[in-house]
């Protein structure tokens, strides 16, 4: 039987953004409801070693990172409901959600934390061996690989950090990246550059993941060069596709505005939506920044800020009521 949950401040996500969001709300008196989605956590519960969130002289893991946030947010009075929602209605208050339970979730204000997604690369192959060679996550599958030769695609921050977490497991890491100059920032290329159970093939498009699902799984990832156009492969065990995420914002489409990207847009400087208590923040919002500590900074302007909107509604309705 569904149940209707009903909050003063409905989460949608449960990353650093949702969490932070949760935490000052609930401190804010609003008893916030987070529903978690999918990963509960986000982001973060899919990368290890954590060495840029303030707090921390020591490197942390990303899974316990989230784990202690989850912590002090339901310590502060929030709860947390492992549902995903399907369908939300922002045309009129409450502002309302559907999970995939069948729950129906009602809330005076919405804070969408959603997140990002992996790109994959949509070649032949890649999602059909998915599972069986090919995964957009070194963190977790990458101890499948141990003693194996492994692959990485593409040329960021992800792809890099990717690759020197797999030496971990593998001493036979390469990276694969379409150009001749990684975007990575500085500190990450010259550890891999300098990595010596990493080695890197520039100017290479992945077209095809080869193998079979039924028997063996990836055995090789075709290419093609960019510069001269010629054909090569590479016999892999696994290949990691870290080509960047795509926003979760499927569930607004039609109702709040989204960018070419599909980034819900907010009011510059601000989590505020086009619909007033409707807020987002962290990655769905932010395609600039994207770490879990500027996350967590705009999950917590939207709980401020959806205490002063909901404040100066009750404002605004007990000024009508002593009027009338
Ligand atoms: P990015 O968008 O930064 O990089 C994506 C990489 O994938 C680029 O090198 C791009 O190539 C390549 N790429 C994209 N599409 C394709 C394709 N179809 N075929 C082949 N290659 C492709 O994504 P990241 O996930 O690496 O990083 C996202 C954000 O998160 C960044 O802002 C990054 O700084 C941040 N980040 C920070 C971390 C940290 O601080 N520890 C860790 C991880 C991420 P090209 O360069 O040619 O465009």
């Amino acid at each position: 039987m569904p149940t209707t949950h009903t909050t003063r401040m409905l989460i949608i996500g449960s990353g650093p953004a949702g969490l932070s969001a949760a935490i000052y709300g609930a401190r804010a008196g609003m008893a916030p409801i987070v529903v978690q989605g999918l990963q509960p956590g986000g982001q973060l519960t899919i990368t290890t070693d954590v060495e840029n969130y303030p707090g921390f002289r020591d490197v942390v893991q990303g899974p316990w990172l989230m784990q202690e946030m989850q912590a002090q947010a339901e310590h502060v009075g929030t709860r947390m409901l492992w549902d995903t929602i399907l369908s939300v209605d922002l045309a009129s208050t409450p502002f309302r959600a559907v999970g995939d339970s069948g729950d129906i979730y009602e809330g005076d204000v919405v804070v969408i934390a959603t997140g990002a997604q992996a790109k994959w690369l949509g070649v032949p192959g890649e999602a059909e061996l998915g599972g069986k060679g090919v995964s957009a996550c070194a963190t977790c599958d990458g101890f499948f690989y141990r003693g194996k030769k492994v692959v990485v695609i593409g040329g960021g921050n992800t792809a890099v950090e990717e690759a020197l977490y797999l030496t971990n497991h593998s001493k036979d890491v390469t990276l694969i990246h379409r150009r001749d100059t990684l975007r990575a920032e500085k500190i990450l290329r010259d550890r891999l550059l300098a990595h010596p159970h990493i080695k890197v093939l520039w100017n290479k498009a992945v077209s095809r993941f080869s193998g079979d699902p039924a028997s063996g799984g990836l055995k090789a990832v075709e290419m093609i060069d960019t510069v001269t156009g010629a054909a090569s492969s590479i016999e892999t065990d696994g290949a990691f596709v870290a080509i960047g995420h795509a926003p979760a914002t499927e569930l607004f489409k039609g109702q709040l505005e989204l960018d070419e990207n599909g980034y819900l847009i907010v009011e510059p400087g601000t989590p505020k939506t086009a619909i007033p208590g409707v807020f987002a923040c962290g990655d769905v919002m932010d395609h600039v920044y994207r770490q879990a500590v500027t996350a967590a900074g705009t999950g917590c302007m939207a709980a401020l800020d959806a205490e002063r909107f909901l404040a100066s509604r009750a404002f605004a309705e007990a000024q009508r009521e002593a009027a009338e």
